[in-house]
């Protein structure tokens, strides 16, 4: 095993999303996946990015993947739920730690101290919570609230093909 692939192994998977699956990028993210998002770039650009970085793309563009072959997940639906199902799926959902990163700069977050959070959050969110974490980079505060708790709810039914409609 080489250097990059004990990274991999370490880091888990390190993924590159293009502007037709914008929208993934954040959830991807929300899932702790290392995920970089390059917009809409050429797809020769975005090839040399991925082979450079090692990381995998992930789009919707059939010639893209077909140039990165096996270092490509090609999305085979426009909608945002199989797309996450699909790429989980593929990369295995016990390789994705929940709401550990991130999801507006893929930075991974670090726990904060309760009393740290003391009019950095709204008061009722204070009260009550008592796990909080931050992200170095921007500074945004994370704590999973009854919104986060749903939306979790509902990608865990995605996941699991439970969702009807
Ligand atoms: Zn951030």
């Amino acid at each position: 095993m080489n250097e990059c692939d004990r990274m991999g192994a370490k880091h888990g998977p390190r993924l590159l999303v293009d502007g037709t699956a914008g929208r993934l990028a954040r959830w991807l993210r929300i899932f702790g996946l290392d995920v970089e998002y390059v917009g809409a770039c050429e797809p020769s650009s975005i090839t040399r990015l991925a082979r450079q970085s090692g990381r995998k793309a992930v789009t919707r563009n059939r010639n893209l993947a077909g140039r990165l072959r096996g270092a490509a997940i090609l999305l085979q639906s426009e909608r945002l739920d199989e797309q996450l199902k699909q790429v989980i799926g593929e990369l295995g959902r016990e390789r994705c730690e929940v709401f550990s990163r991130c999801n507006i700069c893929n930075a991974k977050l670090a726990g904060v101290a309760k009393e740290r959070v003391r009019g950095r959050v709204p008061e009722y969110v204070y009260m009550n919570h008592d796990r909080f974490s931050a992200c170095p980079v921007c500074g945004r505060y994370y704590w999973q609230g009854t919104h986060w708790q749903h939306m979790l709810a509902e990608i865990e039914a995605v996941l699991e093909g439970k969702r009807h409609g």
